[in-house]
């Protein structure tokens, strides 16, 4: 027998109409790069992604078509999000921080037919886009009389005579509600990035599930200033959460130390702030010497990269902030788990609470997870096993873009290359990483990438690549090299080697020269081993 309920698409148009009609005064925010800020409402929002559906809608571009950005977190890029998902085309966010033959590469697998971006990046744009082949129009998020003449970039315009002149008032098309809302490309895996296409259900559900208490608890009474970029997974599902609670945004934009994010959230009044280590390294690194103290911020969610125990300490201790240690993934739109206390922990000792806060927490309801051994065969609950971790969940990507990679699941889950325990509570905790990646300030870097560049120098053998941690970056690479027999070259002109092929915060910090690399039965390098043989090592600077 089936229910008698209405059928209904989840639909990314419905959140902006939603926020427009109950939540319509509530306050935007952005630092714009400009400087200035700049000060709008959630009907003022709804209105102008309106516009921008308008927009393409006169430029005829057909459902489907992906329309990329280069752009930091501010009410224009907030306007593309569901001015382009909205109206059934794909919103693909590029990172900046790629090198720009990168960006060139990601720009073309996704076939991209417009490009928005902030002038900060104009001259990213002026590089790289005589190598997007399919990008036909280029848009710079500025005012009209903004726009600087002789750029090189054809069919550029600024958004505002982009989109400005349209009608505001739209027919939000009633959508499959698995029809693809955005693509977000990551560098988390082996060989070339690959995108997760997100679809309106998986992100309206995430949605849904990253507003509810024991995740990031979002509300009508928040004023969130997501600092983890909207390049980044979608700045975690904020943008879409807060529509659906009504919550004020407060954005950053190119802003990210941390005098000015301090500054932002105390006048704006912020509750709940997001972003990796990194950034709150930054603003901890400015309040604690000129001894400032938080007015209203109440919690963070960290995540991205694993939370310094020292760092939970800080903000609660120091602060009295809450501190959400949270896991995720491109893959899970990200959220797979946050950690919140159950009832029965309220009472344990300050050291047993604080064990607990440093794992990734619990699954939130749609994801489900399971650590298992190399034969695929599940591993017990029980906070010691540990094993490689795989997901499942209406969030989860069954496939990558195009099918790049081929099917990614094992048996219908998800393998992350994460390793960890779980408890008998549930909490789960990464132990370690069995993919070949390094993350550094919640950026990937490819040790695959750092070695082929070493292995291009005419003196290099051979080339590992390992992650060294770093109390700022969390990681740092340096690559391990043997020299070939009767060949010489420096550790500088190696490093310089590098210079040009790789984004500089690519390159890595060190070269060490070994005279072995330790290679396992099939010939793969064993970089624990390698790990083990430089235990002593201290990363330059130090
Ligand atoms: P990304 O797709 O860039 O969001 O990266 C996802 C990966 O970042 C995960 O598979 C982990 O390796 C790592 N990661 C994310 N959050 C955490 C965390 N809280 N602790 C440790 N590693 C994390």
């Amino acid at each position: 027998m089936l229910g008698l309920m209405q059928q209904q698409s989840l639909l990314i148009s419905s959140l902006i109409e939603f926020s427009d009609q109950h939540h319509g005064d509530g306050e935007v925010v952005s630092r714009r790069v400009e400087g200035d800020i700049h000060r709008y409402t959630w009907s003022d929002v709804a209105r102008r992604s309106r516009q921008v559906a308008n927009a393409l809608d006169a430029q005829k571009l057909p459902e489907g078509t992906r329309i990329a950005t280069l752009a930091w977190n501010g009410y224009r890029h907030l306007e593309l999000y569901f001015g382009v998902s909205g109206s059934g085309r794909v919103l693909h966010t590029m990172n900046p921080r790629l090198h720009p033959e990168q960006l060139a590469w990601i720009a073309n697998h996704a076939e991209d037919q417009v490009l928005c971006f902030d002038m900060t990046f104009l001259p990213l744009v002026q590089a790289v886009h005589s190598h997007c082949k399919t990008i036909t129009q280029f848009v710079a998020l500025c005012d009209a009389d903004k726009l600087p003449e002789g750029t090189g970039i054809p069919n550029l315009v600024s958004y505002e005579a982009w989109m400005g002149q349209q009608p505001s008032t739209y027919d939000w098309p009633q959508l499959d509600e698995n029809t693809a809302c955005s693509l977000c490309y990551t560098s988390g895996t082996t060989g070339n990035p690959k995108g997760a296409l997100y679809s309106h259900r998986s992100t309206v559900l995430h949605a849904y599930a990253a507003a509810l208490p024991d995740s990031m608890c979002i509300s009508a009474r928040d004023s969130i200033l997501p600092v983890v970029p909207m390049f980044h997974v979608n700045a975690w599902g904020i943008p879409y959460s807060a529509a659906m609670a009504g919550a004020k945004l407060v954005f950053p934009g190119p802003a990210l130390d941390g005098k000015s994010v301090y500054e932002l959230i105390e006048a704006e009044g912020v509750t709940f702030a997001a972003g990796v280590p990194t950034v709150w390294q930054m603003l901890l690194g400015h309040m604690a010497p000129a001894g400032l103290k938080f007015s209203t911020l109440n919690r963070t969610v960290i995540g991205g990269s694993a939370c310094p125990p020292a760092m939970i300490d800080a903000f609660r201790q120091n602060y009295n902030v809450d501190v959400l240690h949270a896991w995720g993934m491109t893959e899970l739109s990200p959220l797979g788990t946050v950690c919140t206390l159950k009832n029965k922990h309220l009472s344990l000792p300050a050291e047993q609470q604080m064990k607990l806060r440093m794992k990734q927490g619990r699954c939130i309801f749609g994801i489900d997870m399971k650590i298992v051994d190399a034969e695929g065969q599940a591993l017990p609950h029980d906070g010691k096993s540990a094993g490689d971790l795989l997901v499942k969940g209406p969030w989860v990507i069954a496939s990558y873009y195009k099918q790049e990679g081929g099917n990614p699941l094992v048996d219908g889950w998800f393998p992350t290359g994460d390793v960890a325990t779980i408890d008998t509570d549930g909490f789960m905790q990464i132990t370690d990483r069995s993919k070949d990646v390094i993350k550094s300030g919640g950026e990937w870097i490819s040790s695959i990438d750092v070695e082929n560049i070493a292995m291009a120098h005419p003196a290099v053998a051979m080339a590992a690549c390992i992650g060294m941690r770093h109390p700022k970056w969390d990681e740092r690479p340096i690559v391990c090299v043997v020299k070939k027999p009767g060949a010489d070259v420096t550790r500088e002109a190696l490093l310089a080697f590098y210079e040009g092929k790789t984004a500089k915060w690519q390159i890595p910090d060190d070269v060490v020269f070994v005279d072995a690399i330790p290679l396992g039965g099939t010939g793969k390098m064993l970089k624990t081993r390698l790990r083990e043989q430089l235990a002593d090592y201290v990363l330059p600077g130090l």
